[in-house]
C-alpha cells in the first residue's frame, strides 16, 4: 500500500498553501483536490483584498496560480474525493473514491465550507434549473432577465452587484430590516440603480414551471404574501463546514467546525491538522486560510520530526 508522508484534503487556499510549505520542506505532500477543485474562490468574482495584487484578480485565476506554485514546487495534486479515514491508528488508513487505500502518516484537512439552502421543497426541485449558490458560476445565464438574490451578508451584496451588472432586475431578499454586509458593500448595493432591495422579506415558494424558475412567492414583514417575477433564484444565506468525513472522529463545535488548539493548527487526534473555512467560523478570508495553511504545513512538519 502506498504510504505518504503528508496528506492535504482540499483545494483552496488553505490546501495549496499547505502544499507549498510541506513541499518545500521536502515532505512530498500528496493534495487530494476533492469535490471543488481550487475550493470556493473559484465561484467568486474579483478579490481585491488578498495582499500582493493592487489591480484585484478574478478567482478561478489566483486559484490557478496558487496550484501551478504548489506543482512546480514538487506537490503531487490528484484528482479524487477522500471516502474515509480511519483515526484511530496510525498511520492513517485513507480511502480514496471508496475504492483506492493509502496510508497517511500525517493528514492535513482543508475541505471548507458549502453554500447554505432554504430548505424549501421547490427550492430543491428546481436547483440547477434557475437556483443556484453561484451567481459567479450561473449569473452568465441569466443576462438581460430579472432575478432574486436571498441574503443581507458581504456574499448576497457582492453577487447581487454582479448580477445587476448582467440582468435587467435584481431583487435582494434580506429577512432584516438592515444588510449585515459591510459599509463599502452596502454602498454599492445602494448606488446600484438596478437593485431593488426587500427588506424584511421571506421565500415562502420558488415558482417555476418545465422550463425552470418563473418566479417567487414572497412574505412581508406584515404577512402580507406576493410574488415576483424572476428567472433565477440565488442564495446567499452562508455556509457550512464540509466534515462530513471526520464526524465523530475528530472534534467538531456546535456548528461542525473543526476544532483546533487555539494559535495552532492540532486537532483533537495526534496526527491530523486542519486548516482554512473548515475550522474557522468566523474570519472565513481567502488570506486567513491560506495563513493557516501554512501553520498547519509547519505544525505537520515539526511533529513528523517529533516521531523520528
Ligand atoms: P453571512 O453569514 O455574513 O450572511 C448570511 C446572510 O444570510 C445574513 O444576512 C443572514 O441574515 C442571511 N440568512 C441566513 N439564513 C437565512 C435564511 N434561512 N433566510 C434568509 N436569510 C438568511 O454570510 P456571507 O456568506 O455573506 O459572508 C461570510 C463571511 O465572508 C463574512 O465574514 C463576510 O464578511 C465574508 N465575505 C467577505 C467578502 C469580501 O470581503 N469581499 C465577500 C463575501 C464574504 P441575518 O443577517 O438575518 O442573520
Amino acid at each position: 500500500m502506498e504510504r505518504i508522508k503528508v496528506l492535504i484534503i482540499g483545494s483552496g487556499p488553505a490546501g495549496f498553501t499547505a502544499a507549498i510549505y510541506a513541499a518545500r520542506a521536502a515532505l512530498n505532500p500528496v493534495l487530494y483536490e476533492g469535490i471543488e477543485p481550487g475550493g470556493q474562490l473559484t465561484t467568486t468574482t474579483e478579490i481585491e483584498n488578498f495582499p500582493g495584487y493592487p489591480e484585484g484578480i478574478r478567482g478561478t485565476e489566483m486559484m490557478n496560480d496558487l496550484r501551478a506554485q504548489a506543482l512546480r514546487l514538487g506537490a503531487d495534486v490528484r484528482t479524487g474525493i477522500i471516502t474515509n479515514i480511519e483515526t484511530s491508528e496510525r498511520p492513517f488508513k485513507v480511502t480514496i473514491d471508496n475504492e483506492k487505500e493509502i496510508e497517511a502518516e500525517a493528514v492535513i484537512i482543508c475541505t471548507g465550507a458549502s453554500a447554505k439552502y432554504l430548505g424549501l421543497e421547490s427550492e430543491l426541485k428546481f436547483r440547477g434549473m434557475g437556483v443556484s449558490a453561484c451567481a459567479t458560476c450561473d449569473g452568465f445565464f441569466y443576462r438581460k432577465q430579472d432575478v432574486a438574490v436571498v441574503g443581507g451578508g458581504d456574499t448576497a451584496c457582492e453577487e447581487a452587484t454582479y448580477l445587476a451588472s448582467l440582468c435587467r432586475q435584481v431583487y435582494l431578499i434580506v429577512r432584516k430590516p438592515f444588510l449585515r454586509a459591510s459599509k463599502a458593500m452596502q454602498e454599492r448595493v445602494f448606488n446600484t440603480p438596478n437593485i431593488k432591495v426587500l427588506f424584511e422579506h421571506n421565500t415562502v415558494e420558488v415558482l417555476g414551471d418545465m422550463d425552470g424558475v418563473t418566479g417567487a412567492r414572497l412574505r412581508k414583514g406584515d404577512g402580507e404574501e406576493y410574488d415576483i417575477e424572476i428567472s433565477g433564484f440565488f442564495l446567499a444565506i452562508g455556509h457550512h463546514p464540509n466534515t462530513e468525513l471526520v464526524k465523530g472522529k475528530v472534534e467538531l463545535d456546535e456548528q461542525g467546525y473543526i476544532v483546533v488548539e487555539p494559535g495552532t493548527s492540532k486537532t483533537s487526534v495526534e496526527g491530523i491538522f486542519a486548516a482554512g473555512d473548515v475550522r474557522d467560523p468566523h474570519y472565513r478570508q481567502a488570506i486567513v486560510a491560506a495563513g493557516s495553511g501554512c501553520i498547519a504545513a509547519l505544525d505537520a512538519e515539526r511533529w513528523l520530526a517529533s516521531q523520528r
